[in-house]
């Protein structure tokens, strides 16, 4: 919970004197509390902290206000995976998997492996940008044909803002992290250029550990030895779901009055249990049928006849 922990922070940073920025994100408390109420597998427990860091880094590279949503649509072992960051740094995430199949991918398997046994080495990843005002909506689509997420990152960017982009992601039981470095165009009036080709051979050396367990001043100090790092002020990344009685509402109003009047009849009572926290939203008799003689100014069109 304590950004100056070192943990649930995001920061942004510039290389001084060179056109190089970057974004570094790590998850403690926030990101267990999110998995709380499931127990994935070791290796989709993994990529999904991954996915997480990657919507946190991908949340504070845009200009935006509201939701985005990153979206994995798999063909092996994970079927669907989604992270949800705020244009404040709330998260959520959820991943709908292969039981049989995850539980075959040892956590001995090679990065590239696993993320292919995952994967099932196709599918998509989808980032939407959902902005409160304006109703504005934004989407992107890039294959899942790397050897890892961050790599499908980085053809996100480079096809969607074409600025040359590196990605570091890490994700295990208790901690997730990502780190992007990104070149910005023009050269003019700065230093010989040389940060950014030092920046990508770091990137390509550093180990998953390494970006979980190091602090960011550290981190930064040891991928660019030669340069002076101005890092700004952290920003808070909190587990946070928007789910509320009035979602659920508005989805049994949509499922229409017969069919939910079934489910009462058979089990007593209605449950609608949140995918992304666990949390329950029980409806009794009495609050289904206040349900559907009183659906007040709800989106959803279904009434008793
Ligand atoms: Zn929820």
């Amino acid at each position: 919970m304590d950004a100056d922990s070192g943990y649930d922070a995001v920061r942004r940073f510039i290389v001084e004197n060179q056109s190089v920025r970057g974004q570094w994100v790590r998850l403690g408390e926030a990101w267990r509390e999110l998995c709380a109420n499931s127990e994935y597998p070791a290796a989709v427990r993994a990529l999904l902290g991954e996915a997480v860091a990657a919507s946190v880094l991908l949340a504070a590279t845009l200009k935006f206000q509201g939701r985005l949503t990153l979206q994995l649509n798999g063909e092996g072992a994970v079927r669907l995976m989604v992270a949800q960051c705020t244009h404040q740094f709330g998260v959520r995430a959820i991943a709908h998997y292969d039981e049989a199949l995850a539980a075959k991918i040892s956590g001995e398997l090679a990065r590239g492996e696993a993320f292919r046994a995952l994967t099932g080495g196709g599918g998509r990843f989808t980032v939407t940008v959902e902005a409160d005002e304006r109703n504005l909506r934004y989407q992107g689509i890039v294959p899942l044909a790397g050897a890892s997420l961050a790599e499908s990152l980085e053809d996100y960017f480079n096809a969607s803002e074409q600025l040359p982009t590196r990605v570091r992601l890490a994700g295990d039981a208790g901690r997730c992290a990502g780190l992007l470095i990104q070149k910005l165009p023009g050269t003019d009036r700065i230093q010989a250029p040389t940060a950014w080709p030092a920046a990508q051979r770091a990137m390509a050396r550093l180990e998953p550990a390494t970006l979980i367990e190091q602090p960011v001043e550290p981190l930064l100090s040891s991928l660019l030895p030669a340069y002076d790092v101005r890092l700004f002020r952290a920003s808070p990344v909190v587990f946070e779901c928007r789910c509320g009685e009035g979602r659920v509402t508005s989805l049994l109003r949509a499922l229409g009055a017969q069919e939910v009047r079934s489910i009462l009849a058979e089990e007593g009572a209605v449950t609608v249990t949140c995918e992304f926290c666990g949390r329950p939203y029980r409806f009794d008799a009495e609050a289904v049928d206040a349900l559907f003689t009183h659906p007040g100014t709800g989106e959803a069109p279904a009434l008793i006849h």
